[in-house]
């Protein structure tokens, strides 16, 4: 084990772009630097070897790096090759999380010109934890390193707004539109994005294609507003760390399944992702899913996806399922493809790509209308509490209820369906009603072990199905439906049957 702190002094390049961008700074040591840095104790040849810094197999270098001002975000770049780097924003060894390489900005990508040059340049690392000043790494060797540059990120004016969460379990009564309907995007100026460089050019989509953006600490973001805080970091290191006019990807999905407008210029808007790009629609994961993390996309993400690529396959009529020329590719390929099958790269990384066959098939599923019908009457209930069969009401559905008083003893149905494929379902509630029925019944949905609820009013609308809302679940049976006795005491809940249709 070998400790250093690093000091400023080294070589600090200051570059602030883009101009009205939050405040971007590059550090930059010589791996000469760096061996010079290695205390004396562990110093000898072997560190050092012209101007590079040596590691042997196994060795691992630990630096202390104060940043030049207080920032949120950081990645490194580096010439050279090292057997790993992890870093972290705290200190303490527990704390160090791998920062692999992010083969997105791969200095051989098309129009890849900027201050990065010929380095490696790894995914950002963020803190949730407040603004900071220091940042701590580990190279572990083998390793041979001529430089090492630490960019670092503050967040500038703007920030992004709040706003209230969406709920798994939407109003029902959306107005069809012409074509599959574009999903909920959180536009540019939730982010406050800078704007690009230079003027968008435009190939029309023919294809889709998947990413990971390799910050893997993404995927551990807390909520909106450090999404939109990272969206804005990644945006703010490809203009700088490329020299690109904008964000790489068109859209970025988020850990909570939000999609994110990425690159400006709308619809057919050119990106900078896989070396050819034209023709292509790039949807970044934000994590990492791939070896040493192997982070596993949830449904949300998954299911944000599929609502994305459904509309753009509709509107622009590719076929998920096919494939077909790429223009920029020069090639056919499969329309919802990976990176790595068009490149030398792991992303989107083994656990993502695993689900592209699945992503397919849910797209088409979407397109095709799906059908597939499910229904659940009180006797496939679970129940908890107290409960108590009925058969008075004559708008119930089959030939019995439960039901249980408000406000009493916690009781609870759940309804556990077993869904053969991932998709988008419509799920909706039969009730008998009756003036003695609480007007708030609450029902949820437990989805990747969050609970969204909802409230119905089971004094009217009986004898019929009343629509819950529309959710993407996954394959399986982790997505149990309830209902709940709670409320205020003197009127009753009926649990009576459940019904999910794919759409
Ligand atoms: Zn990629
Ligand atoms: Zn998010």
């Amino acid at each position: 084990m070998i400790c250093a702190t690093l000091a400023l002094f080294a070589t600090t390049c200051l570059q602030g772009t883009p101009s009205q961008g939050p405040l971007i700074r590059r550090s930059t040591w010589s791996g000469d630097q760096l061996a010079r840095m290695v205390p004396e104790a562990f110093w000898d040849r072997a560190h050092h070897a012209g101007a590079d810094l040596l590691l042997q197999p196994g060795q691992v270098l630990r630096l202390r790096l104060p940043t030049p001002f207080p920032c949120r975000s950081a990645g490194i770049w580096w010439e050279g090759t090292v057997g790993g780097w992890r870093a972290s924003w705290e200190a303490g060894e527990d704390t160090l999380v791998p920062l692999p390489v992010a083969s997105d900005l791969a200095p051989e990508l098309h129009g890849a010109r900027g201050p990065a040059a010929a380095a490696k340049v790894s995914g950002l690392l963020h803190s949730y934890r407040g603004i900071r000043d220091v940042i701590y790494l580990e190279i572990t060797g083998p390793a041979v390193l001529s430089s090492l540059s630490l960019v670092t990120i503050a967040i500038g004016p703007g920030g992004a707004p709040h706003p209230p969460p969406q709920p798994a379990l939407l109003p029902s009564g959306s107005s069809p539109s012409a074509g599959y309907p574009k999903p909920g995007v959180e536009s540019r100026s939730t982010w406050a994005a800078d704007p690009p460089a230079c003027n968008p050019g435009y190939c029309t989509v023919t294809h889709l294609a998947v990413h990971h953006t390799a910050g893997a600490n993404e995927f551990l973001s807390p909520g909106y507003a450090q999404c939109a805080a990272n969206v804005k970091a990644i945006q703010s290191y490809h203009m700088y760390s490329r020299g690109w006019c904008d964000i790489g990807y068109q859209y970025l999905v988020c850990v909570h399944g939000r999609i994110w407008e990425g690159r400006a210029g709308g619809d057919d808007v050119i990106g900078a992702h896989d070396s050819h790009n034209c023709g292509s629609m790039a949807t970044a994961f934000m994590g990492y899913f791939h070896s040493p993390y192997s982070q596993r996309p949830n449904s949300a993400m998954l299911g944000a996806m599929a609502e994305l690529g459904a509309w753009k396959c509709d509107q622009r009529g590719v076929d998920p399922l096919g494939s077909s020329w790429y223009a920029g590719f020069g090639g056919l390929m499969d329309n919802l493809y990976g990176h790595r099958d068009v490149g030398s790269t792991s992303c989107p990384g083994d656990l993502l790509f695993a689900e592209l066959p699945g992503l397919r098939a849910a797209i088409d599923g979407l397109l095709s209308g799906g059908g597939w019908t499910l229904v659940l009457d009180n006797p496939q209930a679970n129940f908890s509490g107290n409960w108590t069969t009925g058969t008075s009401s004559i708008d119930k559905y089959g030939p019995d209820y439960r039901w249980a008083s408000t406000g009493a003893t916690p009781s609870r149905a759940w309804w556990t369906p077993s869904l053969p494929q991932a998709g988008r379902y419509e799920i909706s509630m039969w009730w008998p009603a009756g003036s003695n029925r609480n007007p708030d019944a609450r029902v949820g949905l437990l989805l990747n072990g969050r609970l969204h609820s909802t409230t119905v009013d089971q004094r009217i609308q009986g004898g019929r199905w009343n629509l819950l809302g529309t959710a993407w679940l996954p394959a399986g049976s982790g997505t149990p439906i309830g209902l709940s006795n709670e409320g205020p005491t003197g009127t009753v809940v009926i649990a009576d049957a459940i019904r999910l249709i794919r759409r």
